[in-house]
């Protein structure tokens, strides 16, 4: 029998926000163990169902879920949480040993006040806990802020090829398989990590598109050589403000260190001379309005790119419908986190008026209140599964208790409990609006709504909003991160 523990955690760390991270908010997500982390993930496309795929399709492997938790990204993680989780997950590790592997389930942008390398921190602790022996495998999110000491104490590092991150299943089967290979003695794995001194703007980050696209397909002509086991590109997140933030390469060879050298350095090299088209900005607020009230058919999708909820913001950002009140611009549909405004609603029912302030609660970034008045159109629990693609594979939501309002100058607003962005149709559907009938849908996010709004779409636009996840990063003062770095510092050299 071979005996595998997977435990971790998955938070990506916006600085930048002022809502931190705490240990009740992940208690109330949830901090599952054991088996209740196998019914909630292994029907999913995520991280932990590739790992349990990969593990139940060879016989003699016993994948053990250990602990496992995960939150919408807000800011940094307090330092009781991350202290509770580590230590939980450790002692867990440490008391079901000995181990043939390990494989950790985490995201790679998570920062902590006392560790602002708070995955690489985990994953060294793991190493120290199982020895220098013992198969360390980690999966890790195409938005990590990777570090040396992260791939130093992993010996197989894979990492989402994809915005919106579609293959969460697919690497993490990559890397329990690569694993597997090496606990049996075929592969011996080799790690080259190559950080250009460049990030990535997040209106380019999409891989669909020029010009993550181009290097991509230069990625996929490179993981084709004889001897690759696995080639990362790794767009970073540019929230976090760590001397990690930015882009990076991870190349794994089978004991050739020179040639997983090289193509490191081949895709460092190549993503230096598009930093320019890799560093791009969005429309401006009224021009993006404009556009979309002018458009012939809906729904336009406006992109919220400073309340990307999956960036970390709060999910309560009033600046495009107050822009499109000012600009006399109806028809928009959008869903604003305002728990204060849920219970206004289940007061008044079904078919009741409210007459309230929505939205622009948690700091002056995100725009003032908008107020509202119109009639409840329905209620919900807040909770919704969408079978469909979604961005990192995740199958169930919870926004928390829900309402929809019809105002009387024709906005539909969708009010939920907790932060979500606009990550499924579903958010609206089950409080029986159809946003195909929408003149305009506001998505809070930039490319993790892509899944479910692309289908819908007559026209996607992307928003220059301001916010804690602007695309325009003058607006934040950084201290951490690396100097120089492009586009802050034009002439950085790699
Ligand atoms: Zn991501």
């Amino acid at each position: 029998m071979i005996r595998i523990a997977t435990a971790g955690f998955q938070h990506e760390s916006n600085t930048f926000s002022t809502v931190p991270a705490s240990l009740d908010k992940f208690r109330r997500s949830g901090i599952l163990e054991g088996d209740a982390i196998r019914t909630e993930y292994a029907s999913s496309r995520s991280t932990l169902a590739g790992f349990f795929a990969a593990a139940a399709a060879v016989p003699e492997v016993q994948l053990v879920p250990l602990l496992f938790t995960r939150l919408t990204p807000m800011g940094t993680i307090t330092h009781d949480a991350i202290t509770h989780i580590m230590d939980r997950a450790i002692a867990a590790i440490r008391a079901g040993g000995p181990w043939d592997a390990v494989l950790l389930p985490q995201h790679g942008a998570a920062v902590a006040e006392t560790f602002r390398d708070a995955d690489g921190e985990f994953i060294r602790r793991v190493r120290e806990a199982v020895g220098p022996r013992v198969p360390v495998g980690v999966a890790l999110d195409m938005h990590g802020n990777i570090s040396r000491q992260m791939v130093d104490n992993a010996d197989i590092t894979t990492v989402y090829q994809t915005n919106p991150h579609l293959d969460a299943y697919e690497q993490a089967s990559l890397c329990a398989r690569l694993l597997l290979r090496m606990i049996k003695g075929e592969i011996r794995p080799r790690t080259a990590f190559c950080t250009p001194p460049l990030l990535v703007n997040i209106l380019r980050q999409g891989t669909s598109d020029s010009p993550m696209a181009n290097l991509l397909r230069i990625a996929e002509v490179e993981r084709r050589r004889p001897g690759v086991l696995s080639l990362s590109v790794v767009e970073g997140y540019p929230y976090s403000d760590v001397a990690e933030m930015g882009m990076s390469f991870i190349a794994i060879t089978d004991n050739d260190p020179p040639l997983a050298e090289q193509i490191a350095r081949r895709l460092a090299d190549a993503a230096w001379e598009m930093r320019a088209e890799l560093n791009a900005g969005g429309t401006p607020v009224d021009a993006a309005l404009t556009r979309a009230a002018r458009a012939p058919a809906g729904p336009v999708v406006l992109f919220d790119v400073g309340d990307n909820v999956g960036g970390g913001s709060p999910g309560d950002s009033t600046i495009l419908l107050h822009a499109a009140r000012r600009l006399g611009i109806g028809g928009i549909l959008q869903a604003i986190a305002d728990a204060d405004a849920v219970r206004a609603c289940r007061a008044a029912g079904i078919g009741g008026r409210v007459e309230m302030p929505a939205g622009g609660k948690t700091d002056k970034m995100h725009g003032a209140p908008f107020a509202i008045s119109g009639r409840v159109t329905a209620l919900s629990d807040g909770r919704y599964e969408e079978p469909g693609p979604t961005h990192a594979g995740f199958r169930f939501f919870d926004d928390g208790p829900s309402a929809a309002v019809r105002t009387d100058d024709g906005y539909a607003i969708v009010l939920i409990t907790n932060p979500g962005g606009t990550m499924s149709a579903q958010q609206f559907r089950s409080l029986g609006i159809e946003p195909r009938d929408a003149k305009i849908v506001v998505a809070k996010g930039v490319h993790s709504p892509r899944p479910a709004m692309e289908p819908i779409a007559r026209e996607m636009i992307w928003v220059d909003t301001p916010g804690v996840t602007t695309a325009n990063l003058a607006t934040f003062a950084y201290r951490h991160r690396r100097v120089p770095l492009y586009p802050f510092e034009p002439n950085a050299m790699p």
